[in-house]
């Protein structure tokens, strides 16, 4: 007799089919199944799901049900916990099983039938001798703090937050958990996650170096269609190790997971900014947590979430800290940071004077300098040319943000606005300006300053610039970095992108030239971000144990005695997250409070915000009666994007789950919403759950 089973397909992120659908089908079809579905014209990949309890609401009457294609046998089913881990995701981020769980798988796997899938494998297995020998490197005697930590994580049950500098050997400490996990126990997986695409190439090698490169694999946004599918067919069926990959490898189906590494825990990438908006750093401690696998979440800079985490367990703590304070193998001298006061400095100077010359000298010396460009997209806070005033929030521990079109300042916290004064508040000057402009010509302008330095060797200095404008080919920045390694560039101009992972050896001084607009954001995480920039830039500064002495960091600002820059200075960063979190507590902050954004889009902002007016008005009972608090309806920071326009209402509770419960509620009244009246005119709307940008 026919069964009844329940199907996810993918459906667009809002519509009404929030569950799964019915369908019959003749064999008992175990949970995690991929099967062919007919989807009114057309036939879809789907996966079989576990139980009725998301069922649709428009389940049809039993004699309209109809029959699933063909299932795909020759694939194990993807395993309860991955189903566990989807349907999770979905919830919290407030989207579409459906939709999370086959965007959760390649592309490929939807889209090839059960016969063109079982050819790919077959061709596969006979590429793929069974094993290959490959040489394997040894491992090197661990340093006392790696071998400390690691006898930690064997012996304890984590989650772990790895606190080591950088070079302080986290990656070796990865490496030689793993080792003894698959010593122990052959069969297991473990799951390494980066942060960049660019920074998994070097990982693969160290990791195929170490365990031979049959057994690992990666995941990230440069493969093609047929390789992701190869690869997610190795993890799925158990013959790769190691999977290493950026955030959407948290969702690869590995059957035997054992063992997860999120490194640079704290790095905002991790959150995916667009459809489904999960943050793979936290869905990684849930995985471990329903998988039984040991998490280790290794920075130099951890996010203060983890950081507040990882308190002592009698005050609540959950993640077990573990130390590695020093570099390996250089004497711990970490280098001497040094700050130019801009208040002293000629006039609108973008380098100073001292800088320059410290510059000129490394390279003349035959030393490389990296400098560094803090461009992120802040949003635009007022200050004051002559004294401090500056448009913070009277209400909020956060600056008021300038809105161009209506010439308003707007708390993006509590939705206080004004005007833009006249004149200064303070004292009357009528010179009022964004912060930090201006820096689109820096590397041009550092070319003009340096024209006449010479190398050693006589030949003319050169500057060099990374970006994202300036790598946008494919290759790019590999060859940038090659030429950096190689010694031909003497000073690297560049962005963040510049500051992480790579390993220069030759660099003595690091330069960050226009910082101050992130101690002023609107963004109440853009001062625990540009620490993090800092000290993470500080350690691309003498690598080397024979130049270490003399390398240095430099920061220009106008704001020299700033709590941020004495931490700094110290390399201190318990000394800022205990400053940071203790303003974050008194202005209940995240990690003191939870929060969820919800965005609304339309040809005017009336329309947006009115939608949001309403979603407000709608839940204002559930959430008095929660805990929670709704904040007014803003436009956000950059407002219109191709005449779209934005806004933007804060969800705040200082309780995760009565977020939660508040939103999982609130959800469908938005549905409701958008598609009433006051829906009318609306382009998008959407849920970002714990946002990292506000
Ligand atoms: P992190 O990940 O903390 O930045 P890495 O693991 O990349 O640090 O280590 C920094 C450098 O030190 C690398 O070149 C690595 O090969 C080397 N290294 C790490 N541990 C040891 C060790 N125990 N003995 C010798 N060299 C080591
Ligand atoms: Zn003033
Ligand atoms: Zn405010």
């Amino acid at each position: 007799m026919a069964q009844l089973v329940q199907v996810l397909v993918k459906t667009p992120a809002h519509s009404q089919i929030a569950g799964s659908l019915s369908y019959l089908s003749e064999q008992i079809l175990s949970p995690g199944t991929l099967v062919r579905v007919p989807l009114g014209q057309r036939e879809t990949t789907g996966l079989v799901w576990e139980d009725d309890s998301g069922a649709s609401a428009s389940q049809p009457a039993a004699e309209k049900l109809r029959p699933i294609g063909q299932a795909f046998n020759m694939l194990p089913p993807l395993s309860r916990q991955w189903l566990k881990l989807v349907g999770f995701a979905a919830n919290y981020y407030q989207r579409s099983i459906g939709e999370l769980a086959l965007a959760a798988l390649p592309q490929q796997l939807r889209e090839l039938s059960p016969a063109q899938l079982l050819r790919r494998l077959k061709r596969q297995e006979t590429q793929h001798p069974a094993s290959q020998g490959s040489v394997q490197e040894k491992p090197p005697a661990l340093t006392t703090e790696q071998s400390s930590a690691l006898a930690q994580i064997e012996a304890g049950l984590g989650p772990f937050l790895l606190f080591g500098a950088t070079g302080s050997g986290k990656t070796e400490v990865y490496l030689q958990c793993v080792e003894r996990l698959l010593e122990r126990e052959p069969q297991a997986q473990a799951l390494v996650l980066v942060p960049e695409i660019n920074l998994t190439p070097q990982l693969e090698s160290r990791f195929s170096a170490r365990f031979g490169a049959h057994k690992v694999v990666s995941f990230h946004s440069g493969l093609t269609h047929p390789q992701r599918l190869k690869n997610w067919l190795a993890a799925h069926q158990g013959s790769a190790r190691i999977v290493l990959g950026t955030r959407m490898a948290v969702f690869t189906s590995m059957p035997s997971l054992r063992f997860i590494v999120v490194d640079e825990e704290h790095d905002p990438s991790y959150k995916q900014q667009e459809g489904a908006r999960y943050s793979a750093r936290d869905l990684a401690i849930y995985r471990g947590h329903i998988e039984g696998a040991k998490v280790i979440l290794g920075s130099a800079t951890p996010s203060l979430e983890s950081w507040y985490h990882s308190r002592p367990q009698q005050e609540g703590g959950r993640y077990q800290k573990l130390f590695m304070p020093s570099r390996v193998g250089d004497g711990g001298q970490p280098p001497l940071v040094r700050f130019v006061d801009m208040n002293h400095q000629p006039k609108n100077s973008v380098f100073s004077p001292p800088l320059l010359a410290a510059i000129q000298a490394r390279v003349e010396r035959g030393e490389q300098c990296l400098i560094l460009l803090n461009r992120r997209g802040y949003a635009p806070v007022l200050h004051c040319t002559d004294c401090a005033w500056k448009s913070e929030c009277p209400h909020c521990s956060a600056f008021r943000v300038f809105h161009k079109v209506d010439r308003s300042l707007r708390c993006h916290h509590c939705g206080f606005t004004e005007r833009v004064p006249r004149t200064c508040p303070a004292c009357g000057n009528p010179d009022i300006r964004p912060l930090g402009r201006g820096t689109e010509k820096l590397e041009e302008h550092l070319n003009e300053l340096l024209g006449q330095v010479l190398r050693p060797d006589g030949t003319p200095v050169c500057v060099a610039r990374i970006d994202a404008d300036t790598t946008r080919h494919k290759g790019t920045l590999e060859s940038q970095m090659a030429r950096m390694h190689a010694g031909e560039i003497d000073v690297l101009v560049g962005t963040q992108m510049i500051a992480k992972g790579h390993d220069f050896r030759n660099i003595t001084l690091v330069a960050a030239v226009n910082v101050d607009n992130a101690l002023f954001s609107s963004d109440f995480r853009a001062s625990e971000r540009l620490f993090s920039l800092l000290l993470q830039a500080a350690g691309r500064s003498g690598r080397d144990a024979g130049i270490s002495k003399n390398s240095e960091m430099w920061v220009q600002t106008f704001y020299p005695s700033h709590p941020l820059f004495e931490a700094l200075k110290k390399h201190d960063f318990p000394l800022f997250a205990f400053q940071l979190l203790k303003e974050r507590q008194q202005a209940s902050l995240p990690p003191f409070s939870f929060q969820a954004l919800v965005r609304a889009e339309a040809r005017t902002q009336e329309t947006a915000q009115d939608f949001l007016l309403a979603a407000g008005e709608l839940g204002a009972g559930s959430a008095l009666a929660l805990g929670v608090t709704i904040y007014p309806a803003v436009p956000m920071s950059v407002q219109r994007i191709a005449n779209i326009e934005r806004a933007q209402m804060l969800i705040e509770s200082p309780s995760r789950t009565a977020l939660q419960r508040f939103l999982l509620g609130w959800h469908t009244m938005l549905h409701d919403l958008r598609q009433g009246p006051r829906g009318k005119g609306l382009v998008r709307w959407a849920v970002d759950v714990d946002p990292l940008v506000i």
